[in-house]
């Protein structure tokens, strides 16, 4: 059954429904939207966080790990007294203290070649925000599979990217259109390599925008095109890239 707005929902989301591009139908369209966020990282907290705050009405979370003291420079869901807590169960609860009305389905698991295709198959919108480009390729072949629609970030230092793709729109590139072969490095790893906090905040959130504007039916897309930030310069550009031939995500 789909969800409708009452008066309370109206008082709750009167700041957005008062846009021009949400109104009364892309709430119904948010509330009725369904968003597996992979990972609740830097990326995963904020993404999270804003779209529990604007009503998605189904958001699944994966993560198999735990919150570490390392974590919460940057991982804005958790706080001191969570470490050693499975962060799914933490940002389950946290949506909920937020929004009571969102549905939350919690996976405490790594993605795998096994379970990728049964997890993301009951969502609309795929979020990566995992470490290792291997979890994002993967992700890109099976969103191409099932026609999702995909929003991957990365971070690095004070760098960041963002990639957008509706694989129902099968003129759209993909992540191997943009990478020729996988990354040597396959983990982005933040331990070694170090991140700013509101690098993470700034891309996660970047990503919930473009999910929203995905549910909303805004029309402009980051598609064929790569965000990237370089937080230490300030620099915000876009980078257009094609469609390979003979890629994988030829129709
Ligand atoms: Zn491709």
């Amino acid at each position: 059954m789909s969800k409708q707005i009452n008066k309370k929902n109206i008082e709750r989301y009167s700041r957005q429904i008062i846009l021009k591009n949400v109104g009364p139908i892309g709430q119904k369209r948010i509330l009725n939207s369904k968003v597996l966020i992979i990972g609740l990282g830097g990326l995963g907290c904020p993404v999270a966080d804003h779209l529990c705050r604007a009503g998605v009405g189904t958001i699944g979370i994966v993560d198999f790990d735990k919150v570490s003291l390392s974590n919460l420079h940057r991982q804005s869901f958790y706080s001191h007294k969570d470490i050693k807590k499975f962060k799914v169960d933490v940002v389950k609860k946290k949506i909920n203290l937020i929004n009571p009305k969102i549905k939350v389905k919690k996976f405490k698991k790594a993605i795998t070649e096994n379970n990728v295709s049964s997890l993301i198959k009951k969502f609309d919108i795929i979020i990566d925000g995992s470490d290792n480009f291997k979890t994002k390729f993967l992700l890109n072949k099976i969103s191409i599979k099932y026609n999702k629609t995909l929003i991957i970030g990365a971070i690095s230092k004070f760098d960041g990217h963002v990639f957008s793709f509706n694989f129902n729109n099968r003129k759209e590139p993909c992540l191997k259109c943009f990478y020729q072969s996988e990354p040597s490095d396959n983990i982005l790893n933040c331990e070694r390599e170090g991140i700013l906090g509101p690098v993470a905040g700034v891309i996660g959130s970047l990503q919930a925008n473009e999910a929203l504007k995905r549910i909303l039916l805004t029309k402009d897309y980051l598609n064929k095109k790569i965000l990237i930030l370089d937080a230490l310069k300030l620099n915000f550009k876009k980078v257009l890239f094609n469609k390979k031939r003979n890629c994988i995500c030829k129709k």
